[in-house]
């Protein structure tokens, strides 16, 4: 809408339109800006912000799980004054590049705290990685316990999440996905079809992950490829629903794609990680001819280079250069915070929602406004409307 007007009252949207009425109370001119909700990053990692830069861009998939793994090891302890500092400066960096909302994965629960005292809304979820699991149920109960002995606030609430199809056992998915049925507000996150790695070692049980099992002492001799596709091995399992974010997707093939339509799965896309790790290139392309659920993250400060969601937004530009720009910047907001069950608050401009709306900075005789906020919008054009 060109020359909107919205109203405010107590942190809410009451009114917008297209002319503003006479009885306005006080009217602020925005100027030359777009005025967008607050975008929505649907998958990063807050507590590996102090791996920024220590991880350099590999050619394949496994040879970059090593790096995370070898400086997880080496590097400080989860609560250590450097992690919590890096967190809490990339919170500050989520908020000045206009993201209001975050699905934020984690497996300290070091940045509950944090991010309870920040500005940005949250889902923080309690990621379960186990490969070798001979009580499933209890691995899962425990990390249920872990959560609940937190209390939600207003804007931050938990949840669980299994890693990936190659970290975490068959009975822990079904185990989760249980325990997620259970719960009142269910949102659950995997990473999904990231890499051949991943894609070779479901189809055959062999490859460099899982000699990367071996190597960490994961790996389970009774654990049976499943054969078929990553997607086919969690909906197999009864895993996709509604409520998963299906997160990378670098190698889905179309049919993966019609089978997390059907289940009304959302897809995260976070090229800029997947190009750094060596997953590849995402079919960001067919992600939307597909008909599929598709959101954005910017992955963790480990795999980006900043936490910017514009500059993801440019990077699928690039991939994808026929995508109409209305249906990215849908993927930033609209489908980010219904993904993580928060579209009652967020994702887009209506009365009754959140007012934590951005004004950006666009040159004046732009003609295709939206083209212009996918090209790479920089956090100096970015301003929270007060
Ligand atoms: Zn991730």
């Amino acid at each position: 809408m060109n020359d909107g007007w919205f109203a405010v009252d107590h942190g809410r949207v009451a009114a917008m339109g297209h002319r503003a009425p006479a009885d306005r109370v006080r009217e602020v001119d925005l100027g030359d800006v777009a005025v967008l909700p607050g975008l929505v990053n649907a998958h990063t990692h807050l507590e590996l912000s102090h791996l920024r830069d220590a991880v350099p861009p590999a050619a394949d998939f496994v040879s970059w799980v090593r790096g995370v793994i070898a400086a997880r090891r080496q590097g400080p302890s989860p609560r250590a004054p450097e992690v919590l500092g890096a967190i809490r400066d990339a919170i500050g960096e989520v908020t000045a590049s206009g993201t209001a909302l975050v699905g934020d994965v984690g497996n300290t629960l070091a940045t509950w705290d944090l991010l309870g005292r920040s500005p940005l809304a949250a889902v923080v979820f309690h990621e379960l990685i186990r490969f070798s699991a001979p009580d499933p149920e209890a691995v899962v109960e425990q990390a249920r316990r872990e959560i609940e002995a937190l209390a939600p606030t207003e804007r931050v609430r938990m949840s669980l999440a299994a890693h990936a199809p190659y970290s975490v056992a068959p009975l822990v998915f079904r185990a989760l996905r249980r325990a997620v049925d259970r719960a009142p507000f269910a949102p659950c996150s995997v990473h999904l079809s990231e890499s051949v790695e991943e894609v070779e070692f479901i189809q055959s049980g062999r490859g460099p992950m899982r000699a990367l099992l071996e190597e960490l002492g994961s790996w389970d001799p009774a654990w049976v490829p499943p054969g078929g596709t990553p997607v086919q091995f969690l909906d197999d399992s009864g895993f996709l629903d509604a409520g998963v974010l299906a997160v990378h997707g670098v190698q889905m093939t179309n049919s993966d794609l019609e089978r997390l339509a059907a289940r009304g799965t959302s897809i995260v896309t976070c090229p800029r990680s997947n190009g750094w790790t060596g997953a590849g290139v995402p079919p960001i392309d067919a992600f939307y001819r597909s008909g599929v659920r598709v959101a954005v993250g910017t992955d963790s400060l480990a795999s980006a280079p900043d936490l910017n969601l514009f500059a993801e937004l440019a990077a699928m530009r690039a991939i994808a250069p026929r995508v109409p720009a209305s249906a990215l910047l849908d993927s930033a907001t609209r489908q980010g915070a219904r993904a993580l069950a928060y579209d009652g608050d967020y994702g887009t401009i209506e009365p009754g929602k959140s007012a934590r709306l951005i004004a950006v900075t666009v040159p004046p005789g732009t003609t295709d406004v939206e083209e212009y906020l996918v090209g790479g919008i920089r956090p100096e054009q970015v301003r929270w409307v007060e």
